[in-house]
């Protein structure tokens, strides 16, 4: 018993995720799966769910569809569905380690009649994998791979075993971003909404995005920190 705490000490002092030890992380209001191979859900991400929540209530769209791109280990999906008991979330992610860990996650809490993991590339044509959804999404939600060239070594070293995958958004940070806010309008519905979290310095570069293809009402707010944290903007009604 006295090894097996030493060694689970020993591996904290590494720098090992607790979540990975324990299989487990808190996130909003539920407990999801985590294992290695799976970001781990940042507390600053928990904003972006209350604001996807805030918008689907205020808005009274009660049933919304709702697309999470990048969605890794299911936590926006899943807390978002967990609050919302109307609301369906399809969940795109690229890396099958973690579309098996929040398929798992949605299993435990009974959400997989509403919450659908697909594994899917945000890369290239959402078409391929989401094509029904197609101008029937209420709100977009990502936290993409998002830290620059300049940040990615500070951004692992202080984790350096969750994937580096999960970070890494090219060298200006942008690449997602990009892809994700030109192929937005096509998939929102009149008045839908984009909401993603952001790195601070990329504010301006992703508002540029909004205006560039159409998207309206673009917008940044910050973190607890007050660094810019958060973009959204909407599809013309
Ligand atoms: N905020 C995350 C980190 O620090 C980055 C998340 C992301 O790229 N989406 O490590």
């Amino acid at each position: 018993m006295q090894a097996l705490a030493d060694h689970l000490a020993q591996q904290l002092a590494d720098g090992y995720p607790a979540e990975y030890l324990t299989g487990q992380a808190a996130f909003c209001d539920i407990v999801l799966r985590v294992w290695e191979g799976v970001l781990v859900p940042r507390p600053e991400t928990e904003h972006i769910v209350q604001m996807a929540e805030d918008f689907i209530v205020e808005e009274g769209r009660s049933g919304a569809v709702v697309l999470d791109l990048c969605s890794g280990s299911g936590a926006i999906a899943l807390a978002l569905a967990s609050r919302l008991p109307q609301v369906s979330v399809v969940g795109m992610e690229l890396d099958p380690v973690s579309v098996s860990c929040s398929r798992e996650s949605a299993l435990d809490m009974g959400l997989s009649n509403r919450v659908r993991f697909v594994q899917g590339n945000v890369l290239t044509a959402w078409a391929l994998t989401i094509a029904e959804f197609r101008s029937h999404v209420d709100v977009i939600v990502s936290n993409p791979p998002y830290v620059c060239g300049q940040r990615l070594a500070g951004a692992h070293a202080c984790s350096p075993l969750e994937p580096v995958g999960a970070l890494y958004g090219g060298t200006s940070g942008m690449t997602f971003f990009k892809r994700i806010v030109a192929q937005a309008g096509d998939w929102l519905r009149p008045g839908g909404m984009l909401l993603l979290e952001i790195d601070d310095g990329l504010e301006q570069s992703i508002l540029g995005q909004f205006k560039r293809y159409g998207l309206q009402g673009g917008r940044w707010s910050p973190d607890l920190r007050g660094l810019p944290r958060y973009a959204e903007a909407h599809r013309a009604t």
